[in-house]
């Protein structure tokens, strides 16, 4: 405590990202990056907005880019916000609708960040546990509520809830309910049809994992208008342009990519389920992903001690010090060559 923080700020336990080692030899599957660059065309068109330009604001309102995702899901402009990383929409979105009178709910094993920034904001909330195996049952959220939050498919478990559920969880809520697709590509069932039927559906998705582009920071909400009209007061209450002019040209030439986007999250399924196979063969009890990371613990080892042997053997992955997960370890699916040095180091630590 200092005596000049508010007593907001000395309240505050902030969210704690995951390590990023100056040390590029590490095998780095700690934080869910793509192991694959973007597309070459992002990295093109980034390079032609080098220059003179960036004296110049960019477009407060990103136009292009909400308009070429808006042309990937069939929607229009007005469906479409977009922030500075998922991590931007969210809070923007936990700020401007799910702040309510009644205690918004999410499920107790998820995306650390929700109670962070409820915390922030000053929201009331309540956590739901989740089945056993982590599993998402709609029956427990109808209850009073100002509103839902949770992942599909979840982090850190990894687990995917089927659209119908989905569409459950929806009609669980009076107020906005909130799908965090941050992994939907690599294997979940995407809530973006079910927008047309529901007003209260907010779906973010983010550019960081399937489009390979976490050190952009582009993250996007779809919504009926009125949705993204709240999310828009907000931002122009805080920060007129989030999406800087390089961000904006790299978004939108990663939505041109198709093939590079199909190609790649190929790749990452495929390894996902050789490194499924490879960590079940030697023991772990490995939760079925439908990420691009795997939930995973050893009955005879703890998530700490193998996290600690592994980064001492050079591979760093994730370890969760918290009730109900601190046995597991959550790990990233790299390049084939990524995941047989996890596989080896942990052979020698077995
Ligand atoms: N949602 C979930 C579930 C995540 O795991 C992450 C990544 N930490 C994010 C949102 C935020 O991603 P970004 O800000 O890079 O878009």
């Amino acid at each position: 405590m200092n005596r000049y923080w508010s007593p907001l700020v000395a309240r505050l336990s902030p969210y704690v990202p995951g390590e990023q080692p100056a040390d590029l030899n590490l095998v780095k599957l700690n934080t869910n990056e793509n192991p694959y660059g973007p597309s070459p065309r992002v990295v093109e068109a980034v390079r032609a907005e080098l220059g003179d330009r960036l004296r110049l604001y960019p477009n407060p309102e990103s136009d292009a880019l909400r308009d070429a995702i808006a042309r990937l899901h069939g929607l229009t402009r007005e469906h479409v916000f977009v922030g500075n990383g998922s991590d931007e929409v969210l809070a923007h979105a936990f700020q401007g609708l799910l702040k309510q009178s009644l205690p918004l709910l999410f499920p107790d094993v998820t995306y650390s960040f929700y109670p962070v920034y409820c915390d922030l904001y000053e929201i009331a909330y309540q956590t739901v546990p989740l089945r056993e195996s982590f599993e998402l049952d709609p029956a427990d959220y109808q209850r009073e509520n100002g509103g839902i939050v949770f992942a599909n498919p979840n982090a850190p478990t990894g687990r995917a809830l089927p659209l119908p559920q989905v569409e459950r969880m929806v009609l669980a809520s009076e107020r906005v309910v909130l799908v965090d697709e941050a992994y939907v590509d690599f294997g979940g069932a995407s809530a973006i049809p079910l927008i047309a039927k529901h007003d209260n559906l907010l779906v973010v998705q983010t550019f960081s994992k399937s489009r390979s582009l976490a050190g952009m920071r582009i993250g996007f909400a779809l919504g009926q208008p009125h949705l993204i009209e709240a999310l828009t007061r907000v931002k122009n209450s805080f920060n007129s342009y989030p999406i800087d002019r390089l961000a904006l040209a790299a978004g939108v030439a990663a939505i041109d990519d198709r093939e590079w986007f199909e190609d790649t999250r190929r790749r990452v399924i495929e390894s996902r389920n050789t490194l499924s196979a490879g960590l079940a063969r030697q023991g772990f009890e490995v939760l079925p992903s439908a990420t691009n990371f795997l939930f995973a613990r050893h009955p005879a080892h703890t998530g700490a001690a193998l996290a600690s042997a592994l980064r001492a053997r050079g591979v760093l992955v994730r370890h969760f010090n918290k009730p109900r997960i601190d046995s597991y370890l959550r790990i990233t699916v790299g390049r084939p060559d990524q995941c047989a040095a996890l596989l080896q180091a942990l052979e020698h630590i077995l």
